[in-house]
């Protein structure tokens, strides 16, 4: 998570920075400024840390504010995940300040300043335009008077009103550059700039612009979500790795079902998963699909509500499942058998969705082994269902049997069986499968068949 602001801060703007290189400059904006007794941000909404950092540079004798998130949240009611910090010190400066501190990125650098298990982040302003690659690699470094700018500008480089308050700690005022108290009252995600040219230089804003949404309850300015509608595609343009990070912040963060709908609202769930976003159309299975995702979502809500553990393998398994389903069909009606089509397309499956969002191989391991899971599931009898209950995977993988049979994808019952195998002790267990060997079944093939080559003799 600590890594998201950097990643952003790092990231070579492209075709704005050029853009704003060439033409005149925006009128810097005037904040308005709130006193402490005109707000509701209290010093006690602030982790030690941060204040630590606040007012260490304070004393050093540079200008600190707390900016962004964690002041939308605090506001909002929420507590806030993380503190970023800015300044007009640059980021040597701030290292000198803290005993533990590490300059990081290359292109624009922010500093990580610990105070135990906390991490603060600290940026300097940042400034409208920048260097162009070859101006960095002719000088080896860029010129602080390009890169470093005014908390003006620092103001109209966030992405959204809400995300560009300012706290300063010198005078506990809050800086308003954008109207963004007025936003947050009305509950409102309004992009700073020209909506189309902001989401052009960084498409990640799109779904920060669905997450804010989902996550905060807040509506879309029309003038913000409409060109979202038709640059979607432009997300297959951002760096997989992070995409990757961007869907977990919008998947396992505690609001996966108001994420998905917002993301289906704007059109770019089919482009963060457009093989199974394709399926969710589908005139037979797409309810089920849907149902299938929904429920994961509600699921994962649930388990992040109770403070339990959630792997974004299951997730994946989940948002996955409709390609993996589709093309093993089209691999059974091209003549291979059941468990090697289902193994191909699960192989092809991850390294498509790889290109979007580079699934880490940890992960993406354990999503094979849940799917792996679910040809094993069928098979009960002799030692199998013992062996495959001690298996690691087994609880995923169950879990994953019952939402498929929940979404209707598959006839219910065999999740029944294992819940009731589970609660078994080893007898009960042993006489569940004898049992199993009794009914009809794929079983008594399987033992007839066998029995065949001795018959004769
Ligand atoms: P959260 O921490 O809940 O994910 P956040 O708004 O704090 O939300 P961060 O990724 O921590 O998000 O970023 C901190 C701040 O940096 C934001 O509030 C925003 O002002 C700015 N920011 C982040 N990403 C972008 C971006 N892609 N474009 C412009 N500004 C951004
Ligand atoms: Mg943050």
């Amino acid at each position: 998570m600590l890594r998201k602001i950097a990643n952003y801060l790092t990231q070579p703007l492209g075709p704005v920075t050029r853009l704003l290189g060439r033409s005149s400059a925006p009128a810097l904006p005037v904040p308005e400024i709130h006193s402490r007794e005109h707000h509701d941000i209290s010093r006690r909404d602030m982790s030690r840390a941060a204040l630590n950092v606040l007012y260490g540079l304070n004393k050093g004798g540079f200008e600190a504010y707390l900016v962004g998130g964690c002041l939308r949240d605090i506001l909002a009611g929420e507590k806030p995940k993380d503190f970023d910090v800015v300044t007009n010190a640059t980021p040597e400066e701030v290292q000198k300040l803290f005993r533990r501190a590490r300059v990081i990125g290359r292109r624009f650098k922010i500093v990580h300043v610990y105070f135990g298990q906390e991490v603060i982040e600290v940026a300097t302003f940042r400034a409208l335009s920048e260097p162009d690659e070859r101006e960095e690699s002719e000088h080896g470094m860029i010129l602080r008077d390009n890169i470093y700018g005014s908390i003006e500008e620092d103001a109209l480089r966030r992405d959204f009103t809400i995300n560009a308050l300012y706290y300063n700690i010198d005078n506990f005022a809050l800086y308003d550059f954008m109207g963004s108290m007025e936003d947050i009252r009305r509950k409102r995600i309004r992009i700073i700039g020209d909506p189309d040219r902001r989401y052009r230089e960084d498409p990640v804003r799109m779904l920060r612009a669905a997450r804010f949404a989902a996550k905060m309850q807040f509506e879309l300015d029309p003038a913000t979500e409409k060109p979202i509608h038709q640059l979607g595609l432009s997300l297959h343009q951002v760096p997989a790795p992070r995409m990757f990070d961007e869907l977990l912040k919008l998947f396992l963060t505690g609001h996966a079902l108001a994420s998905m709908k917002a993301l289906q609202q704007l059109g770019l769930l089919e482009i963060l998963i457009p093989e199974s976003g394709k399926h969710l159309h589908d005139r037979d299975s797409g309810i089920i699909w849907q149902k299938l995702i929904e429920q994961a979502c509600i699921n994962t809500d649930i388990r992040i509500a109770n403070e339990r553990p959630v792997t974004p393998a299951f997730l994946f398994a989940v948002l996955l499942w409709p390609a993996v389903v589709a093309r093993t069909e089209k691999h059974i009606e091209h003549g291979l058998p059941f468990a090697p089509a289902r193994q191909k397309a699960a192989g092809q499956v991850i390294h498509a969705q790889n290109e979007i969002t580079a699934i880490p191989k940890r992960f993406s391991q354990v999503i094979r082994e849940i799917w792996d899971v679910q040809l094993r599931l069928d098979k009960r009898q002799g030692r199998h269902a013992e062996i495959l209950v001690a298996d690691q995977r087994f609880r995923a993988g169950y879990d994953f049997l019952l939402l498929r049979e929940q979404a209707g994808e598959i006839e219910p019952g065999l999740g029944d069986w294992w819940t009731h195998y589970q609660e078994e002790d080893e007898h009960g267990r042993l006489e569940m499968v004898r049992q199993l060997g009794k009914s009809a079944g794929p079983a008594k093939k399987r033992r007839r068949r066998r029995r065949k080559p001795a018959g004769p003799a």
